[in-house]
């Protein structure tokens, strides 16, 4: 059995009387440690698959797993606790607290796991040792994404998902996520699942869901 094994799973939004299959049968497996990228043109249903798989959105049919555990079938209780204490989510603006510093933004994130890490030790990992009392307003877009890493990390997540997490940076900060990205993979055996237009992130990933139309190409 793989470590995430998505299987004929579909997801329909009702509008009134119009029906838009956003994920329209998708079957793949990711395995423990992987960096996967999915990739496909706006409206895919990229962000779909990418919430479905955090546990922030149902799917409307099909089985997806983790670790042997059937995400499909939770309860919403049980989907609050998956969220909180299996995935780590990353986003394109970063989310930070404006008026909290790094370091608080990540301890505050930690008060809703079971077993956080040490905030600053996570944050040392991802190269802010130096930032930790910086507000987000102090700190460059690579670093801001840097603490959103960091506090998304701070449970251990068994899955770490990304949705383009380097879609608001220059070049040069974006190959920095980048490599960290690859970094956590190597050095922790993190397994990650990006949803990315870079086809330069694309070309070094483990492994490439491409998807057009809500189905896998
Ligand atoms: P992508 O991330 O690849 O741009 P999305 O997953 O955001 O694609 O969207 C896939 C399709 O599902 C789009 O047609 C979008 O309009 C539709 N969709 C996404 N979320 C909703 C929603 N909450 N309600 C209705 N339609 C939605």
């Amino acid at each position: 059995m793989a470590f995430v094994e998505f299987r004929d799973v579909r997801k329909v939004y009702r509008m009134g009387e119009v029906e838009v299959a956003a994920v329209d049968g998708m079957t793949f497996d990711i395995e423990r440690g992987e960096l996967v990228v999915v990739v496909g043109p706006s409206g895919a249903g990229k962000t779909t698959l990418l919430n479905m798989l955090g546990g922030m959105d149902a799917c409307s049919s099909g089985t997806i797993m983790l670790d042997g555990r059937e995400i499909s079938a939770f309860s919403e209780k049980e989907l609050t606790y998956y969220r909180r204490y299996d995935i780590g989510f990353v986003f394109q603006f970063y989310n930070l607290v404006q008026n909290l510093t790094a370091l608080e933004n990540v301890e505050l994130a930690s008060q809703i796991c079971k077993d956080p890490l040490d905030a600053g030790t996570v944050l040392k990992q991802v190269g802010l040792g130096h930032r930790l009392d910086n507000f987000p307003a102090q700190l460059s877009g690579g670093e801001q994404q840097r603490v959103a890493i960091a506090r998304a990390l701070v449970n251990s997540p068994a899955v770490l998902l990304a949705d383009e997490p380097s879609g608001n940076l220059d070049s040069h900060n974006r190959d920095e996520i980048h490599r960290l990205f690859f970094e956590l993979r190597d050095r922790l055996g993190q397994t990650i699942v990006i949803v990315t237009h870079d086809e330069h992130l694309a070309a070094m990933a483990d492994r490439r869901i491409t998807m057009s139309d809500g189905r896998i190409l």
